[in-house]
Protein backbone atom coordinates (compact mmCIF):
# COMPACT_ATOMS: atom_id res chain seq x y z
CA UNK A 1 0.00 0.00 0.00
CA UNK A 2 1.01 3.44 -0.27
CA UNK A 3 -0.65 6.50 1.62
CA UNK A 4 -2.14 9.01 -0.30
CA UNK A 5 -2.08 13.14 1.78
CA UNK A 6 -4.11 15.54 0.18
CA UNK A 7 -2.98 19.33 1.25
CA UNK A 8 -5.46 22.26 0.66
CA UNK A 9 -6.55 20.44 -2.59
CA UNK A 10 -9.58 22.99 -4.38
CA UNK A 11 -10.90 22.46 -7.89
CA UNK A 12 -12.97 25.43 -9.18
CA UNK A 13 -13.91 24.77 -12.63
CA UNK A 14 -13.85 27.54 -15.21
CA UNK A 15 -16.70 29.67 -14.90
CA UNK A 16 -18.15 28.44 -11.67
CA UNK A 17 -18.87 30.77 -9.35
CA UNK A 18 -18.04 28.67 -6.42
CA UNK A 19 -15.41 25.75 -6.07
CA UNK A 20 -16.96 22.28 -6.86
CA UNK A 21 -14.13 21.09 -3.71
CA UNK A 22 -12.82 23.68 -1.71
CA UNK A 23 -9.79 23.55 0.60
CA UNK A 24 -9.53 19.57 1.16
CA UNK A 25 -6.81 17.98 3.49
CA UNK A 26 -7.43 14.10 4.08
CA UNK A 27 -4.90 11.88 5.32
CA UNK A 28 -5.51 8.00 4.05
CA UNK A 29 -3.09 5.79 5.76
CA UNK A 30 -1.17 2.52 3.36
CA UNK A 31 -3.65 -0.13 3.16
CA UNK A 32 -6.94 1.23 4.21
CA UNK A 33 -9.98 1.95 2.55
CA UNK A 34 -11.67 4.95 2.80
CA UNK A 35 -15.29 5.67 1.30
CA UNK A 36 -16.28 9.18 0.29
CA UNK A 37 -19.96 9.63 0.54
CA UNK A 38 -22.13 12.56 0.45
CA UNK A 39 -24.68 14.19 -1.24
CA UNK A 40 -25.19 14.21 -5.38
CA UNK A 41 -22.39 17.09 -6.59
CA UNK A 42 -20.90 17.70 -3.60
CA UNK A 43 -17.18 16.88 -5.49
CA UNK A 44 -16.77 13.40 -4.87
CA UNK A 45 -16.03 12.48 -8.45
CA UNK A 46 -13.51 15.80 -8.73
CA UNK A 47 -11.78 14.94 -5.91
CA UNK A 48 -10.93 11.10 -7.35
CA UNK A 49 -10.36 12.94 -10.42
CA UNK A 50 -7.58 15.02 -9.25
CA UNK A 51 -5.96 12.03 -7.10
CA UNK A 52 -5.74 10.46 -10.86
CA UNK A 53 -4.48 13.35 -12.57
CA UNK A 54 -7.96 12.91 -15.20
CA UNK A 55 -8.01 17.22 -14.01
CA UNK A 56 -5.56 19.71 -12.85
CA UNK A 57 -6.51 21.22 -9.37
CA UNK A 58 -6.96 25.11 -9.04
CA UNK A 59 -4.93 24.67 -5.81
CA UNK A 60 -3.31 21.98 -3.38
CA UNK A 61 -0.92 19.17 -3.25
CA UNK A 62 -1.78 15.38 -3.87
CA UNK A 63 1.35 12.86 -2.32
CA UNK A 64 0.95 9.10 -3.07
CA UNK A 65 3.91 7.20 -1.27
CA UNK A 66 5.40 10.39 -0.36
CA UNK A 67 5.59 11.46 -4.26
CA UNK A 68 4.13 14.61 -5.25
CA UNK A 69 1.53 13.26 -8.02
CA UNK A 70 3.14 16.39 -10.45
CA UNK A 71 6.52 14.67 -10.92
CA UNK A 72 4.91 11.05 -11.93
CA UNK A 73 5.10 10.25 -15.35
CA UNK A 74 1.63 9.08 -17.19
CA UNK A 75 3.10 5.27 -17.19
CA UNK A 76 3.94 5.13 -13.45
CA UNK A 77 0.68 6.98 -12.72
CA UNK A 78 -1.28 3.88 -14.15
CA UNK A 79 1.32 1.54 -12.34
CA UNK A 80 0.23 3.44 -9.11
CA UNK A 81 -3.65 4.11 -9.99
CA UNK A 82 -6.23 1.90 -10.43
CA UNK A 83 -9.34 3.62 -11.72
CA UNK A 84 -12.75 2.24 -11.73
CA UNK A 85 -15.67 4.08 -13.09
CA UNK A 86 -19.91 4.03 -12.37
CA UNK A 87 -20.27 4.73 -16.13
CA UNK A 88 -17.54 1.74 -17.24
CA UNK A 89 -15.07 4.56 -19.21
CA UNK A 90 -14.84 1.26 -21.12
CA UNK A 91 -13.10 2.39 -24.65
CA UNK A 92 -16.03 0.65 -27.08
CA UNK A 93 -14.30 0.27 -30.24
CA UNK A 94 -12.07 -2.39 -27.53
CA UNK A 95 -12.75 -6.05 -27.03
CA UNK A 96 -12.92 -6.65 -23.13
CA UNK A 97 -9.80 -8.90 -23.38
CA UNK A 98 -8.34 -5.75 -24.86
CA UNK A 99 -9.62 -3.02 -22.41
CA UNK A 100 -8.53 -5.05 -19.46
CA UNK A 101 -5.32 -5.94 -20.74
CA UNK A 102 -4.50 -1.71 -21.66
CA UNK A 103 -2.53 -1.02 -18.74
CA UNK A 104 -0.40 -4.41 -18.19
CA UNK A 105 0.45 -4.04 -21.70
CA UNK A 106 1.40 0.08 -21.47
CA UNK A 107 3.89 -1.18 -18.81
CA UNK A 108 5.33 -3.86 -21.14
CA UNK A 109 4.13 -7.26 -19.69
CA UNK A 110 5.11 -10.34 -21.62
CA UNK A 111 2.27 -11.29 -23.86
CA UNK A 112 1.95 -14.88 -22.28
CA UNK A 113 1.22 -12.94 -18.73
CA UNK A 114 -0.94 -10.49 -20.00
CA UNK A 115 -2.85 -13.51 -21.66
CA UNK A 116 -3.27 -15.58 -18.49
CA UNK A 117 -4.04 -11.85 -16.22
CA UNK A 118 -7.34 -11.18 -18.60
CA UNK A 119 -8.38 -14.59 -17.64
CA UNK A 120 -7.19 -14.38 -13.79
CA UNK A 121 -9.33 -11.26 -13.60
CA UNK A 122 -12.49 -12.18 -15.31
CA UNK A 123 -12.93 -14.77 -13.37
CA UNK A 124 -12.19 -12.94 -10.33
CA UNK A 125 -15.63 -10.53 -11.37
CA UNK A 126 -17.50 -13.67 -12.28
CA UNK A 127 -17.38 -13.49 -16.07
CA UNK A 128 -16.79 -16.67 -18.15
CA UNK A 129 -13.35 -15.63 -20.31
CA UNK A 130 -14.30 -18.07 -22.68
CA UNK A 131 -17.56 -16.13 -23.38
CA UNK A 132 -16.10 -12.51 -22.59
CA UNK A 133 -13.14 -12.29 -23.85
CA UNK A 134 -13.78 -11.40 -27.45
CA UNK A 135 -17.32 -9.15 -27.12
CA UNK A 136 -17.67 -5.81 -27.45
CA UNK A 137 -18.74 -3.36 -24.23
CA UNK A 138 -22.13 -2.74 -26.29
CA UNK A 139 -23.07 -6.45 -26.00
CA UNK A 140 -22.60 -6.45 -22.51
CA UNK A 141 -25.18 -5.20 -19.92
CA UNK A 142 -24.31 -1.96 -17.67
CA UNK A 143 -23.64 -4.81 -15.02
CA UNK A 144 -21.42 -6.56 -16.68
CA UNK A 145 -19.49 -3.58 -18.53
CA UNK A 146 -19.05 -2.15 -14.92
CA UNK A 147 -17.03 -6.01 -13.93
CA UNK A 148 -15.08 -5.27 -16.65
CA UNK A 149 -14.12 -1.72 -15.55
CA UNK A 150 -13.30 -3.59 -12.14
CA UNK A 151 -11.26 -6.18 -14.09
CA UNK A 152 -9.55 -3.25 -16.12
CA UNK A 153 -8.69 -1.43 -12.80
CA UNK A 154 -7.52 -4.52 -10.61
CA UNK A 155 -5.43 -5.73 -13.61
CA UNK A 156 -1.46 -4.68 -13.27
CA UNK A 157 -2.02 -5.31 -9.22
CA UNK A 158 -2.00 -1.31 -8.44
CA UNK A 159 -1.00 -0.33 -4.97
CA UNK A 160 -3.88 2.02 -4.91
CA UNK A 161 -7.04 1.86 -6.09
CA UNK A 162 -9.61 4.95 -6.75
CA UNK A 163 -13.50 3.94 -7.04
CA UNK A 164 -16.46 6.06 -8.17
CA UNK A 165 -19.40 4.14 -7.60
CA UNK A 166 -17.75 0.95 -9.46
CA UNK A 167 -20.70 -1.71 -8.22
CA UNK A 168 -23.92 0.50 -8.49
CA UNK A 169 -25.08 -1.40 -11.65
CA UNK A 170 -24.31 -4.28 -10.72
CA UNK A 171 -26.55 -7.51 -9.45
CA UNK A 172 -27.21 -7.60 -5.59
CA UNK A 173 -25.26 -10.87 -5.15
CA UNK A 174 -22.09 -10.04 -7.77
CA UNK A 175 -21.97 -6.99 -6.15
CA UNK A 176 -21.64 -9.03 -2.83
CA UNK A 177 -19.36 -11.19 -4.20
CA UNK A 178 -16.77 -7.94 -5.67
CA UNK A 179 -17.54 -6.04 -2.04
CA UNK A 180 -15.32 -9.35 -0.62
CA UNK A 181 -12.82 -9.43 -3.25
CA UNK A 182 -12.31 -5.80 -2.40
CA UNK A 183 -11.39 -6.63 1.27
CA UNK A 184 -9.71 -9.47 0.61
CA UNK A 185 -7.09 -7.60 -1.61
CA UNK A 186 -7.31 -4.62 0.73
CA UNK A 187 -6.30 -7.24 3.59
CA UNK A 188 -3.89 -9.40 1.56
CA UNK A 189 -2.56 -6.76 -0.90
CA UNK A 190 -2.22 -4.08 1.40
CA UNK A 191 -4.09 -1.94 -1.18
CA UNK A 192 -4.83 2.15 -0.58
CA UNK A 193 -8.46 2.21 -1.55
CA UNK A 194 -10.71 5.58 -1.97
CA UNK A 195 -14.15 4.47 -2.75
CA UNK A 196 -17.21 6.17 -3.40
CA UNK A 197 -20.78 5.41 -2.90
CA UNK A 198 -24.06 6.56 -1.92
CA UNK A 199 -24.83 2.91 -0.60
CA UNK A 200 -24.53 3.39 3.21
CA UNK A 201 -24.59 -0.58 4.07
CA UNK A 202 -21.58 -0.71 1.62
CA UNK A 203 -19.83 2.13 3.14
CA UNK A 204 -19.98 0.16 6.50
CA UNK A 205 -18.93 -2.97 5.34
CA UNK A 206 -15.81 -2.00 3.21
CA UNK A 207 -14.71 0.55 4.73
CA UNK A 208 -11.92 1.32 7.57
CA UNK A 209 -12.77 4.79 7.92
CA UNK A 210 -15.68 6.83 6.47
CA UNK A 211 -15.79 10.31 4.83
CA UNK A 212 -18.70 12.19 5.09
CA UNK A 213 -18.88 15.43 2.93
CA UNK A 214 -20.66 18.46 2.50
CA UNK A 215 -21.24 20.73 -0.01
CA UNK A 216 -18.11 21.16 -1.80
CA UNK A 217 -16.40 18.40 -0.26
CA UNK A 218 -15.83 19.76 3.53
CA UNK A 219 -15.43 17.31 5.48
CA UNK A 220 -18.30 16.91 7.97
CA UNK A 221 -17.22 13.54 10.03
CA UNK A 222 -14.11 11.24 8.99
CA UNK A 223 -14.15 8.16 11.23
CA UNK A 224 -14.54 4.30 11.89
CA UNK A 225 -17.84 2.51 10.92
CA UNK A 226 -18.62 2.06 14.62
CA UNK A 227 -18.02 5.47 15.60
CA UNK A 228 -20.13 6.90 12.60
CA UNK A 229 -22.80 4.57 13.75
CA UNK A 230 -23.20 5.37 17.31
CA UNK A 231 -23.11 9.09 16.32
P1 LIG B 1 -20.21 14.23 -7.07
O1 LIG B 1 -19.26 13.24 -7.64
O2 LIG B 1 -20.12 14.37 -5.59
O3 LIG B 1 -21.62 14.01 -7.52
P2 LIG B 1 -18.92 16.07 -8.92
O4 LIG B 1 -17.49 16.06 -8.57
O5 LIG B 1 -19.36 15.28 -10.09
O6 LIG B 1 -19.78 15.67 -7.63
O7 LIG B 1 -19.38 17.56 -9.15
C1 LIG B 1 -19.12 18.61 -8.21
C2 LIG B 1 -19.61 19.93 -8.76
O8 LIG B 1 -18.81 20.31 -9.87
C3 LIG B 1 -21.04 19.90 -9.26
O9 LIG B 1 -21.63 21.13 -8.95
C4 LIG B 1 -20.90 19.74 -10.75
O10 LIG B 1 -21.97 20.30 -11.42
C5 LIG B 1 -19.61 20.49 -11.02
N1 LIG B 1 -18.85 19.95 -12.17
C6 LIG B 1 -18.44 18.67 -12.34
N2 LIG B 1 -17.74 18.53 -13.48
C7 LIG B 1 -17.73 19.76 -14.07
C8 LIG B 1 -17.15 20.29 -15.27
N3 LIG B 1 -16.44 19.51 -16.09
N4 LIG B 1 -17.34 21.61 -15.52
C9 LIG B 1 -18.02 22.39 -14.67
N5 LIG B 1 -18.58 21.98 -13.52
C10 LIG B 1 -18.43 20.68 -13.22
P1 LIG C 1 -9.87 10.72 -21.51
O1 LIG C 1 -9.17 11.98 -21.93
O2 LIG C 1 -10.81 10.22 -22.56
O3 LIG C 1 -10.45 10.77 -20.14
P2 LIG C 1 -7.78 9.08 -20.38
O4 LIG C 1 -6.58 8.49 -21.07
O5 LIG C 1 -7.55 10.11 -19.38
O6 LIG C 1 -8.72 9.61 -21.55
O7 LIG C 1 -8.64 7.92 -19.74
C1 LIG C 1 -9.28 7.01 -20.58
C2 LIG C 1 -10.00 6.00 -19.72
O8 LIG C 1 -9.03 5.23 -19.00
C3 LIG C 1 -10.88 6.68 -18.69
O9 LIG C 1 -12.22 6.59 -19.10
C4 LIG C 1 -10.64 5.93 -17.43
O10 LIG C 1 -11.76 5.10 -17.10
C5 LIG C 1 -9.47 5.02 -17.69
N1 LIG C 1 -8.37 5.33 -16.80
C6 LIG C 1 -7.93 6.54 -16.43
N2 LIG C 1 -6.92 6.44 -15.57
C7 LIG C 1 -6.71 5.12 -15.37
C8 LIG C 1 -5.79 4.36 -14.59
N3 LIG C 1 -4.90 4.93 -13.79
N4 LIG C 1 -5.88 3.02 -14.64
C9 LIG C 1 -6.78 2.41 -15.43
N5 LIG C 1 -7.66 3.07 -16.20
C10 LIG C 1 -7.63 4.41 -16.17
Amino acid sequence: GAAIELEGLTKRYPGSALPAVDDVSMDVRAGETVILVGPSGCGKSTLLKMINRLIEPTAGRIRIGGEDVTDMDPVRLRRTIGYAIQASGLFPHMTVAQNIALVPKMLRWPAARVRARVEEMLDLVGLDPGEFHGRYPRQLSGGQQQRVGVARALAADPPVLLMDEPFGAVDPITRDHLQDELIRLQRELHKTIVFVTHDFDEAIKIGDRIAVLRERSHIAQFDTPEAILTN
